[in-house]
């Protein structure tokens, strides 16, 4: 038969790792989903209070250039009727220049392109050309893309068409707002600073900028990056991708109707995942406490269910132990199936308890006539050595034996020892134990016995065996020794060879005879 390795792991380890795994699956399980969810919460917000900002500053913005053109408008009527009074077309410019900070510069040119008006007066614009002519073939409001003024600045070009009283184009009234100067837009917007990482900024429709979170940006042209050419192709929207050096943003845009311009609000992603970071960092602090109390609490409830399971197994490699019925028993079961194991091993131990006795009987037993055998004796005579305790040893000796065999057979001769084995057991008391320690010997042993008791047994034996009417046989006799055990140092081979040597005295002085020990 092969031997199976014996298993490394214990019912207990198991269960500690099968809670582990399973604890911290479901730990990173619902950190995971929680990590998912709320990222996504996170961008999908960003994204909204991004557009929601662009759309809010696109609206201010477009609110500004309208009454910017408002302005230009209300002047282009009055200077209209008045067109070839220079020195009204003088007052005109400089009321509205002076008005508010809406434009760095205000001018009247007539159709052909040329300055006749101007303010503030240190540009020294009076019978220049325009720069950017594209209003005067369309004859219409128009504000421009951002472009570089003759004084040099980057400039946006707000106009308004004039017409005389016929209906006839005589040229147009516009301001300039300088984009790296102080101008309302600026300060429209630098209201709106956020704080959150997030940063604005506004494009003509050529993708230049013309307001920046930081000002060094302004006049730079955005000819990378999709989020530039959502903003001025869409009306508005959100877009997650890279700006223009690489970085992954969360945007919103809206555009400016008027002007074509768009309007973009955004931040970056990292600065979502710091948040995010800090969140997951907080729900792990709150999970821990109750993660670790239910290890623990399963960790103890595993202990309690591999317990009465290990103690067990522990008995289960002792079951031929005397005790080990008690063990088992002692094992306190608290579900079905660990009362059932110890049922079942409360049944083996039995079992094997009784066959244990059975092959204990066996091995002390005499097969041929059910006494004790010379092992029994010897294990009976050392215990009562062991405890002191007084006995008288009777040898005997069937005489003659051998030719009850040669004349009955051998057949026979086994009966009549099975006959005078019955005849020992009629002839002694409970205590006393007959054994058969030879083929046709025999010996009685009698605790607590005196010589003249044992004496008087062995005679009395002696007297039975030969009046006995054996079947086939008839009568037989038998020789008998008696020795008694000595307190002071006897030992069991000296006292039972002492009765052995009785015994052939009675062989030699005649046989069916007791020799007893002289003190
Ligand atoms: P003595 O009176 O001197 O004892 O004469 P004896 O013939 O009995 O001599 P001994 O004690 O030496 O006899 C032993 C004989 O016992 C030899 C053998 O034939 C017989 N014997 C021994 N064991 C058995 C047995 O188990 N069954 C049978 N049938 N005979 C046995
Ligand atoms: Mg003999
Ligand atoms: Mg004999």
């Amino acid at each position: 038969m092969t031997t199976r390795p014996k298993p490394k792991l214990n019912l207990r380890f198991l269960i500690l790792i099968f809670v582990l795994l399973s604890a911290v699956a479901t730990l990173v399980n619902s950190f995971w989903v929680t990590f998912k969810i709320q990222k996504q919460e996170l961008i999908e917000n960003a994204l909204d209070v991004n557009k929601a900002y662009a759309s809010r500053i696109a609206a201010s913005v477009e609110q500004v250039l309208n009454s910017d053109l408002d302005k230009l408008k209300y002047g282009s009527v009055g200077i209209g009727r008045a067109f070839g009074d220079t020195s009204y077309l003088a007052d005109e410019v400089q009321r509205l220049f002076g008005q508010d900070a809406s434009f760095n510069s205000v001018l009247i040119a007539d159709a052909a392109g040329t300055i006749i008006a101007s303010a503030p007066e240190s540009l020294n614009l009076n019978g220049r050309t325009l720069q950017h002519k594209e209003p005067l073939s369309l004859r219409t409001a128009k504000i421009s893309h951002a472009f570089k003024s003759i004084a040099g600045n980057l400039v946006v070009f707000i106009s308004h068409p004039i017409f005389d009283v016929k209906g006839e184009y005589l040229g147009l009234i516009g301001g300039s707002i300088q984009l790296e100067q102080k101008n309302t837009l600026q300060a429209l917007m630098d209201t709106n600073v956020r704080k959150d990482g997030a940063h604005v900024y506004l494009i003509d429709s050529s993708r230049r900028v013309l307001y920046h979170t930081y000002p060094t940006q302004i006049g730079s042209i955005m000819d990378k990056g999709l989020i530039a050419e959502a903003a001025i192709s869409q009306d508005v929207g959100t877009l997650e991708a890279p700006d223009e050096s690489g970085v992954e943003m969360l945007a919103g845009f809206a555009k400016v109707p008027s002007s074509g311009w768009g309007v973009i609000s955004q931040q970056p992603l990292a600065n979502i995942e710091a948040v995010l970071q800090q969140t997951m960092a907080k729900v792990a602090q709150g999970k821990a406490p109750l993660a670790l109390f239910g290890i623990v609490l399963i960790w103890w409830l595993g202990a309690r269910i591999s317990a009465p399971l290990s103690r067990l197994a522990d008995c289960a490699k002792r079951l031929d132990t005397p005790d080990s019925y008690e063990r088992i028993s002692a094992v306190p079961t608290r579900y079905f199936e660990s009362w059932q194991i110890r049922r079942a091993l409360l049944l083996g131990a039995t079992l094997l308890q009784e066959k244990i006795g059975k092959l204990n009987q066996q091995a002390q037993t005499d097969a041929l006539t059910g006494l004790a055998n010379r092992r029994a004796m010897q294990d009976v005579l050392s215990r009562w050595l062991e405890a002191e305790k007084g006995f008288a040893v009777v040898s005997m000796d069937i005489d003659h034996f051998k030719r009850v065999n040669d004349t009955f057979g051998h057949g026979v001769g086994d009966e009549t020892l099975r006959a005078i084995a019955q005849l020992m057991q009629q002839n002694s008391r409970t205590n006393d134990l007959p054994c058969r320690v030879g083929g046709e010997e025999f010996v009685l042993l009698l605790p607590g016995s005196s010589l003249q008791i044992a004496a008087d047994v062995a005679e009395r034996l002696r007297a039975s065996i030969a009046a006995a009417d054996i079947e086939t046989v008839g009568h037989i006799t038998v020789s008998l020794g008696v020795a008694l055990w000595h307190p002071t140092g006897d030992s069991i081979s000296a006292v039972l060879e002492r009765a052995d040597q009785l015994l052939y005295q009675a062989k030699q002085s005649g046989r069916n005879r007791v020799v007893v020990e002289q003190l």
